[in-house]
């Protein structure tokens, strides 16, 4: 190999990935721009959200798929947080290039970043407050609730207009179901964000058997089994006559009336089946002649809501049912499909978030920042502590690190500073896509740090700098953590690599 090629094998490398990462800075903050993502079938995205953009990038480079990646951990880990991550990352590439060049070995940049890092997150930890406790800001009545933490994660996710209604709505949901995991959304296209609701039920996206009006109260049952011919698990072959053969088939006809019957002695008044597996369709037509209404073919996880909702078990074959439970079932109309909204008279923990928008495109979005609006609010309600937004806590850190790197040997002490200097890029990044001067808001922060106060982020309603916590915008600690985490890791990842070689395919 000739001299010099693993040194344009990194900088090729970290072009590559630079590259990636400058795709998705102009969307970072609540002033952030929207990317219109499209594919060659016309399909098309218009989006905020950092994680988004880079999953659906179609990205042949290996260091621009590590940069990905990065940012998907984030989303994994957090689920908030993935453009921050991925700017970070940019910023430490480009300023390890500057490194490079005055003469540093890529080692002794991964040395400094590492160490940089461990400092940084130690600080953060002393800066951040458990939820119960964080201060009251100067011009702010009241403390921080974790409906701040949602507005924070949703702020630029076209929902400007209800975002107080939609922040209450993701801390119920999750307060309900105790952790965004267990939420449930349903996006139903038409009205708009402010007709979003937690329904306390089970929502089934299937329709009834025969079309009727069923709004209102109903004795259900819920069959975890099918009323149709079983199949057998071995393979017989059976040779009958014609009349053998009549009888096998009457024989199973009477055996799934017979199932039948039990169900009507169960709901004498009428009521609703809901059957986990099909229904042949005289059995339905034997139901509905005495009043009952049939769901078939419904996915587990539906009858398991349908199971809490209810507080019923499912039974495992007719014979099996103990009770019918009484529900309120209302069937609704969207887009040409037919919904069953489905609350029992317990009260279980079962809840759906449904949310509304004008159109499918403006929808998808809303549902995104939903989905990182729960995921941060779920942490914090599952005791992670909290910290001041707007790219304060990395202005923060960048101080404190910078004032460390003194006490570090040799040259890693330049790695170190190049490090802080890196962290700086969230809260520019954030004031530069709000129309300000980033540099003057690192300078403003600077000073304010200096004096004191860790907590001052862009002002971007009348310019210059302002305290997060009087905003309230506030975000979990181990949103920032992680980013930081994965910015140096892959930052450091790439500044390892020498050589590219292409491997042989499996
Ligand atoms: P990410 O994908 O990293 O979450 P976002 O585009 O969601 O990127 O922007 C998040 C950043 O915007 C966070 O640093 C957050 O603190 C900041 N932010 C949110 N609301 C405000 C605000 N009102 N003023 C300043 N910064 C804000
Ligand atoms: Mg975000």
């Amino acid at each position: 190999m000739k001299e010099g090629d693993s040194e344009t094998t990194l900088r090729s490398n970290i072009e590559a990935a630079r590259t990636i990462v400058n795709t998705v800075k102009t969307t970072l903050g609540p002033l952030g721009r929207d990317k219109l993502l499209m594919d060659s079938g016309g399909n098309t995205i218009v989006t905020n959200d950092g994680a988004t953009i880079l999953r659906e990038l179609d990205v042949s480079h290996p260091t621009g798929k590590m940069i990905i990646e990065c940012s998907q951990t984030q989303e994994n880990e957090c689920y908030d947080g993935t453009t921050t991550a991925t700017v970070l990352a940019g910023e430490l590439l480009t300023n390890s290039e500057a490194l490079l060049n005055k003469g540093l070995h890529p080692n002794v940049v991964c040395k400094g970043y590492h160490d940089a890092a461990s400092m940084a997150i130690k600080f953060l930890e002393e800066i951040a407050y458990t939820h119960a406790n964080t201060p009251i800001a100067t011009t702010r009545q009241n403390p921080i609730t974790l409906e701040d933490i949602a507005r924070t994660a949703i702020t630029g996710k076209t929902v400007d207009a209800s975002i107080d209604d939609v922040a209450k709505l993701c801390v119920q949901a999750v307060e309900k179901a105790g952790s965004a995991d267990k939420v449930k959304v349903l996006c139903l296209p038409g009205g708009s964000l402010s007709n979003s609701y937690l329904f306390n039920g089970a929502i089934v996206n299937k329709d009834l058997v025969h079309d009727a009006e069923i709004d209102g109260e109903h004795n259900i049952i819920l069959l975890n089994t099918g009323l149709e011919a079983q199949k057998t698990e071995e393979n017989i072959q059976v040779q009958l006559d014609m009349q053998g053969y009549t009888e096998f088939k009457q024989s199973s006809k009477d055996d799934l009336l017979k199932q039948a019957k039990t169900i009507v002695e169960h709901l004498p008044n009428g009521g609703i089946v809901f059957i986990r597996d099909g229904a042949l369709d005289h059995v339905v037509a034997y139901l509905k002649k005495n009043g009952i209404h049939v769901i078939r073919r419904l996915p587990e996880s539906t009858m398991r809501a349908l199971s809490a909702t209810l507080g019923i078990q499912a039974a495992q074959n007719p014979s099996d049912i103990e009770c019918a439970a009484v529900g309120r079932v209302l069937r609704e109309k969207h887009h040409d499909v037919y919904y069953q909204f489905v609350s029992g008279k317990v009260d279980s923990d079962q809840s759906t978030l449904v949310l509304r928008g004008a159109t499918t495109t403006t929808l998808d979005e809303i549902e995104r920042g939903f989905d990182d609006a729960l995921g941060v609010v779920s942490l914090v309600m599952n005791g992670d502590k909290i910290v001041a937004g707007g790219g304060s806590a990395f202005a923060a850190m960048a101080h404190l690190v910078r004032s460390e790197a003194a006490s570090a040997t040799g040259r890693s002490q330049m790695a170190i500073e190049a490090f802080a200097d890196s962290l700086e890029i969230i809260p520019a990044t954030i004031a530069e896509n709000g129309g300000q001067d980033p540099l003057d808001c690192i300078l403003a922060l600077r000073h304010k740090i200096k004096g004191g106060y860790t907590d001052f982020g862009p002002d971007l309603e009348n310019e210059g700098i302002t305290n997060m916590w009087d905003l309230g915008v506030v975000e979990p600690m181990s949103l920032i953590r992680q980013a930081v985490l994965s910015a140096t890791e892959v930052t450091t990842s790439i500044l390892k690599i020498d050589d590219m070689i292409a491997k042989r395919g499996e």
